[in-house]
């Protein structure tokens, strides 16, 4: 096992950043003050807290310097607070830098701050953003002329690639930044350090030979520079790459050297570091006494440094020695004491890989109970880690878990959350709508209402109205009676039976028709008015003389008709008797004087059947109408009735209605006279039959 505590790339990048900024003599070196600075980086690596004291004593001084001398004063700042393990204020420092060359717009500063800060980065083990800052640093500083600067930014931005695992960029990277190293003629420095990081380089990627063939060009370059740590540095690579060579002896050597260097320039971690490492190789060598005196040389230095966990190591060491000299109780004794250390800081790792090598000692020097003990030790530890690890495991998934089904549950909730609201929404506008519709009904239920009112409030005033038409219509305005369209209209709907009456008497419908006599002289005498007066007056007669059911039609100007739609044939005559006597019995009172009118009268029942065929109403009446006129001619205020037809084969109908009188006269024709009386007499009560013969 090798105790070999700067063994990882990683460390060796923080190994080379000390290298950068140990020159003691740089390019920018003008004033005493930069001179003070170039030498205190000498020990800012080896020595930080002698460095950090210096640097205090001189910070007024500095931060009122020119800027690139203020920068420089800056960076090392920074760098030995990192060295101190003062992450935080190694920090802020490299930032106060790189804000100080925002702020004066150089490039140089800028480079510096970035560089700085990709330091104190790596050394907190944050690669990621270090390689970034390295990178950037790269890219400002190649904008700059300071050859220096950017030889040391080629450097880092390579060691950058290397630890990215980037073999070939990273060769590409130092291969140049020897290159450029090469151009600077005033300073070595830069090239000793670019060919040491080549050699490291070399050294990780196996390619051993060039990795020799590099490190001898790193010894020819350092030694020329005659600074104790730029020796130290190269002889710690050569340790490094002798050992992954299995060149013990050498690596020997390189060690040696180194321990004369390292106490020359006081650097006492780095002394114990040393020894602890001369210890390990004397063991790999199985040279025990001097591997026991190495590793108490190292407790002893260590203690010094105040490095607890280079002394644990140097325990072990002491331990192992002991074992192989033979002193098993000392040795286990040494072991205990190291490994109680790791017990205390709780590095389970180390102490497993301790107990591995403490059991194999053991065995070897036949102490198998010890052997069986430690590896017991070991497999408890072993199993500790496991069950950490697995916890860990257990509890990252559990906690993965636990957050997932919090993400799911809020996403089911949020979703849940947006359907019922959706679903709200939807509920809302429907019942809405449903409001909307309600009202839009009811308006519309009370407008049909109003409306339905209105059309049945019109309605019935239109049946009124229409009625009054009807009415109107069928009326005489004058007298009140029904016109001759009326009449018209019933007989067309009305159909004409013979009927009988109840003790077997003959019951038949008949047609008076009434025409008032000397009219025109009413007229002309009295006035129109008069004339109208008479005219009521003859309808109000004709109303009280005949029956409600009998239909009374004003037929003409002072023309009437009546049609009686049932009385005994042998009533007819009497009826006839009835109309001229109303008349002519009752005067008219107009303007003081007496009005006594009469009427003629033709009239036959209806219907007439002539021949067995009965007439049609019109023609009835046009009979009846023949019957007035002979009434007019045979000297007015009588009644012409037609009763009936004798001999009808003999003439025809055209003839009688053609001259009613000679069909009479001929015998055709059977007719009644009924004479009105004189007016203010009684009527004469007798019925005139005329069943006149020719020549009467
Ligand atoms: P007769 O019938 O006896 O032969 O003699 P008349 O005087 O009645 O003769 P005619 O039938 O020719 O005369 C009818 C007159 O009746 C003519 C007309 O001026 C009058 N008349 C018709 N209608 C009305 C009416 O509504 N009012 C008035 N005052 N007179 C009317
Ligand atoms: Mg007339
Ligand atoms: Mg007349």
């Amino acid at each position: 096992m090798s105790r070999f505590p700067v063994s990882t790339f990683f460390k060796r990048l923080h190994q080379l950043i000390g290298v950068c900024l140990l020159a003691p003599l740089c390019a920018w070196a003008q004033s005493p003050l930069d001179a003070d600075i170039a030498r205190i980086r000498e020990q800012v690596r080896f020595v930080p807290d002698k460095a950090l004291l210096l640097l205090q004593h001189m910070e007024p001084e500095a931060r009122i310097a020119p800027p690139l001398t203020r920068a420089e004063y800056l960076a090392q700042l920074a760098l030995t607070h990192r060295s101190l393990g003062k992450f935080d204020s190694a920090l802020a420092l490299a930032e106060e830098l790189h804000a100080y060359g925002r702020s004066q717009d150089n490039k140089i500063i800028i480079a510096k701050g970035l560089l700085a800060k990709a330091y104190v980065r790596s050394a907190m083990n944050e690669r990621q953003v270090s390689h970034e800052l390295a990178f950037e640093a790269q890219k400002v500083a190649n904008t700059t002329s300071d050859m220096v600067l950017r030889v040391q930014s080629t450097i880092t931005a390579g060691q950058s690639y290397a630890e990215q695992g980037n073999y070939p960029v990273a060769l590409n990277r130092l291969q140049s930044a020897v290159e450029l190293a090469h151009q600077v003629t005033e300073d070595k420095v830069p090239l000793a350090s670019a060919l040491n990081a080549l050699t490291l380089l070399y050294t990780q990627m196996r390619e051993y030979d060039k990795a020799w063939e590099t490190l001898a060009e790193t010894f020819e370059v350092s030694e020329t520079l005659n600074s104790p740590g730029r020796m130290s540095i190269a002889n710690n690579t050569e340790y490094g790459l002798a050992i992954d060579t299995r060149q013990y002896k050498r690596g020997m050597r390189a060690l040696l050297n180194n321990l004369e260097l390292t106490r020359k320039i006081g650097a006492k971690r780095m002394i114990a570091t040393t020894l602890v490492n001369l210890s390990d190789i004397n063991l790999k060598l199985h040279e025990f006494p001097t591997a026991l005196r190495f590793a108490n040389e190292a407790a002893a230095a260590a203690r010094e440094a105040n490095d607890e966990s280079i002394e644990a190591t140097s325990r072990i060491n002491a331990g192992q020695a002991y074992m192989g000299t033979g002193k098993v109780a000392e040795g286990k004794k040494a072991f205990a004491l190291g490994m109680a250390y790791f017990e205390k800081t709780g590095d389970k790792p180390e102490l497993q890989a301790l107990l591995t090598e403490y059991g194999q000692a053991l065995e070897r020097v036949g102490d198998f109970q010890g052997a069986v003990e430690a590896y017991h030790r070991e497999r408890t530890i072993s199993n500790e880690m496991f069950e950490a690890q697995r916890k860990k495991a257990i509890w990252e998934l559990q906690e993965k878990y636990d957050t997932e089904k919090k993400k799911r549950q809020i996403e089911s909730l949020s979703h849940e959350n947006v359907a019922k609201s959706a679903e709200l929404n939807a509920r809302r506008l429907q019942q809405r709508i449903w409001w909307l519709l309600a009202v839009v009904f009811a308006l519309a239920a009370v407008i049909v209402g109003l409306l339905y009112r209105k059309v049945r409030q019109a309605n019935a005033q239109l049946e009124v109205k229409n009625l009054e038409l009807k009415a109107q219509s069928s009326l005489d305005p004058l007298t009140s009676l029904y016109n001759r369209r009326h009449f018209q209209d019933y007989m067309r709907s009305h159909n004409q039976v013979e009927r009988r009456g109840a003790n077997g008497e003959d019951i038949v419908g008949a047609l008076f028709l009434l025409d008032v006599d000397h009219f025109k002289h009413v007229n002309d005498t009295y006035g129109h008015a008069a004339g109208d007066a008479v005219l009521k007056m003859i309808a109000e007669s004709l109303r009280v003389a005949l029956r409600e059911t009998d239909m009374i039609v004003r037929w003409g100007g002072e023309e009437f008709l009546a049609f009686l739609p049932a009385i005994p044939r042998n009533g007819v005559d009497e009826i006839a008797r009835r109309i001229l006597s109303c008349v002519s019995t009752m005067p008219v009172t107009f303007q003081d004087h007496q009005i006594h009118v009469n009427v003629s009268v033709g009239f036959a029942p209806f219907p007439l059947a002539p021949g067995g065929t009965p007439l049609p109403w019109e023609r009835a009446v046009n009979l009846v109408d023949m019957a007035l006129y002979l009434a007019k001619a045979h000297g007015r205020n009588r009644a012409y009735g037609v009763r009936g037809f004798e001999n009808f084969e003999q003439t025809s109908m055209e003839a009688i209605e053609q001259n009613l009188e000679q069909a009479w006269r001929a015998g055709f024709v059977d007719l009644t006279l009924v004479l009105g009386g004189a007016p203010d007499e009684p009527p004469p009560s007798n019925v005139v039959p005329l069943k006149t013969k020719t020549g009467n």
